[in-house]
């Protein structure tokens, strides 16, 4: 008998920069747990620069909750041999879910020209094929499972992409290394997600595409984060959350506005949704519950019996 499929849910974590934020990341985590997600990824800086917080982060999850990270990894400006060492130290410590990024050179890398070296692996398709290489050299651990490879996708073109087509090329050239599945970008319109989807299956992309989903409650991290990822966030959204008359209505306005693009997103076919946190549960449990996500009544395999 075929058990009903539910649409998968999971969050995305960066590693704490302190003391102070660990703690606070950590009432988060067990806030999440609850809500029971198919995985939690957890951030990783370009060129490694916060390396040991996330390992050290991916072992406590691994370790000491029931949750299944999803170790982000980027190859710019690190060495084949930096990545070989850091899949193998993943795969290794138990990490079954890798998501596998270029990252964005920062503009005070210790190159002369201001830009930190581009490293022996310059994309994500790369980094994809590296990382199967070195699952296929672990014969000791295949007892354990296959890992599970990830890649960034784009609802609205990527930066440096000359056109959306090309997104969804390279897109094709990720799954064709290896990539089991994509997380989008942050996207604010909710046609966006289904174009996207739309664009890659006529291009011949077969593997599930997770819509990336920030709750939209912070007119500051709006703004951040759009000039980050080069996306315009809608006006008309904008005007009410900088019209809104106190931090409860801009709240409210938020959650709404990013529940009708998860809702648009998941009728459109989308096979779950990934909560961007930026390590705060409120808002993601706001999202959550107005959702009001089907969730599978237990996870884990003695459901599956
Ligand atoms: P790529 O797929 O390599 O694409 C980068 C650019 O190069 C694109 O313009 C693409 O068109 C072009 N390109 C790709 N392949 C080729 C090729 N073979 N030949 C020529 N051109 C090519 N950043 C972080 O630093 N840390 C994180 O933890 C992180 N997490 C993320 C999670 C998600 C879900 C997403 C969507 C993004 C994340 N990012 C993260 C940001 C990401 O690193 C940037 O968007 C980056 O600019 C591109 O990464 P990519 O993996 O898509 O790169």
């Amino acid at each position: 008998m075929s058990s009903p499929s539910y649409p998968a849910l999971s969050y995305e974590l960066y590693p704490p920069r302190n003391a102070e934020a660990e703690e606070s990341l950590w009432t988060t985590i067990r806030r999440l747990e609850v809500t029971r997600p198919d995985f939690v990824s957890v951030t990783y800086g370009a060129a490694g620069s916060n390396r040991e917080t996330a390992i050290a982060l991916l072992r406590r999850l691994l370790t000491e909750t029931t949750l299944k990270p999803l170790a982000h990894l980027t190859c710019i400006g690190s060495s084949r041999a930096d990545l070989t060492a850091i899949v193998e130290r993943l795969i290794g410590g138990g990490v079954r879910g890798i998501l596998a990024l270029r990252g964005d050179a920062p503009d005070d890398g210790d190159a002369p020209d201001g830009h930190a070296p581009e490293g022996d692996v310059a994309h994500a398709d790369a980094l994809v094929r590296l990382i199967r290489e070195v699952e296929g050299q672990r014969t000791a651990q295949l007892a354990a499972g296959r890992v599970s490879v990830g890649v960034a996708a784009y609802a609205t073109r990527h930066p440096a992409s000359p056109s959306m087509e090309q997104d969804v090329e390279v897109l094709l050239a990720k799954e064709a290394a290896g990539a089991d599945f994509a997380i989008t970008q942050v996207f604010f319109r909710p046609s966006d997600y289904a174009g996207l989807v739309r664009r890659a299956r006529r291009a011949g992309v077969t593997m599930p595409i997770i819509p990336g989903v920030m709750p939209m409650t912070s007119t500051r991290r709006l703004k951040k984060l759009s000039g980050l990822a080069g996306i315009d966030v809608d006006q008309g959204l904008w005007d009410r959350l900088e019209g809104a008359r106190s931090d409860e209505e801009r709240r409210r306005i938020g959650v709404a506005a990013t529940v009708e693009l998860a809702r648009v997103a998941l009728e459109d076919g989308a096979p779950g949704i990934h909560l961007y946190t930026f390590n705060e549960h409120a808002a993601a449990l706001d999202v959550l519950d107005a959702l009001d996500l089907e969730r599978p009544p237990q996870a884990g395999l003695a459901a599956s019996l």
